[in-house]
């Protein structure tokens, strides 16, 4: 049963050049209990995306068109007041791009998570924050540290015990694993599979490395420039992408068997000056005349979605 729904999202930031299309038209879902992934690369709208289904947005970025359904009701039609108190941090949560960097230097990371609980009404004991701390595999030491005193991957399970600290029902993870080495890297993806099994959350997961998550989440997004390209299941989509920037996503990324990386030549276009047509054609191996002149439109391709005149 779908969960969190965005529906013909749209966000832009008014600039002296115009609006930046920043997002555009957007639909995505996440399941209960689903464990879905964004990815592309940078400037492609989904830390946007993700800040704009949260309400997390800062002027002068604004959604200017769509919705955005929880449990069927639309948040963005609640007042500040009532999303505060009954939606942010107690059933949508969000770890931050960078948050590990988020503490507090001069307060020891147990009193910071006590903060959160008390400022919301809920226990804030000793036990509390231990029993917080073993969620995310950490000992229970960690709370009369400061942040300076830890790693960066305890750092980062440190935030996402914060963000799971008053029990959301869904938690958006913006590249939670950048700035940490491999292992530890993949120490967090499965922190958060685990999580999503054992608290029965949902996870929407946003990253540029697709092999990091390419045996963690379910199903994924594509976005470039501000759309959503390919959709569907991440075991179609590894096996075979079908959109010609998602097939230059994978070889850009290394193998176990090849260390060829090829890339994808160009660059993002100008989302304050759009082309009319598709807006990866300049960088497109495959353009044809059609690409030039109609934005395609997303549509069923054996068990995915893409957005390509080839299909
Ligand atoms: Fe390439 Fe055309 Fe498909 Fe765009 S619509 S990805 S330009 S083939």
């Amino acid at each position: 049963m779908t969960l969190l729904e965005a529906k013909g999202l749209s966000i832009v930031f008014p600039t002296s050049r115009g609006e930046v299309k920043a997002v555009d038209q957007v639909d995505i879902s996440l399941g209960e209990r689903e464990f879905v992934g964004i990815a592309g690369e940078s400037g492609a709208g989904k830390s946007t995306l993700a800040l704009g289904m949260l309400r997390l947005l800062t002027p002068p970025g604004k959604v200017v068109a769509g919705e955005v359904l929880f449990h069927g009701t639309d948040i963005l039609k609640l007042t500040d007041e009532q999303f505060r108190k009954d939606y942010r941090w107690t059933k949508l949560a969000m770890v931050f791009q960078g948050s590990m960097n988020g503490f507090t230097p001069v307060f020891t990371i147990g009193s910071q998570l006590k903060e959160v609980l008390a400022l919301h009404g809920r226990e804030a004991s000793d036990s509390t924050i231990s029993k917080l701390l073993e969620t995310v595999d950490l000992d229970n030491s960690i709370a009369s540290r400061y942040p300076h005193e830890l790693s960066g991957g305890q750092k980062q399970r440190a935030f996402i015990a914060m963000a799971l600290s008053l029990e959301p029902e869904v938690l958006v993870t913006d590249e939670p694993t950048t700035a940490l080495d491999v292992i530890t890297q993949a120490t967090i993806i499965n922190l958060l599979k685990r999580l999503r099994k054992e608290l029965g959350i949902s996870v929407l997961l946003i990253t540029h490395d697709l092999a990091l998550i390419s045996e963690a989440v379910e199903r994924l997004y594509v976005m470039y420039a501000g759309g959503v390209v390919e959709e569907g299941p991440s075991i179609d989509f590894f096996a075979k992408p079908k959109h010609p920037y998602s097939q230059g996503l994978l070889t850009s990324t290394p193998t176990l068997t090849s260390n060829e990386i090829k890339g994808i030549p160009g660059f993002l276009p100008d989302l304050a000056n759009l082309p009319p047509g598709c807006r990866f054609t300049p960088r497109c191996p495959f353009a044809m005349e059609v690409c030039k002149r109609d934005y395609p439109p997303l549509k069923g391709v054996g068990g995915e979605r893409v957005a390509c005149w080839l299909y």
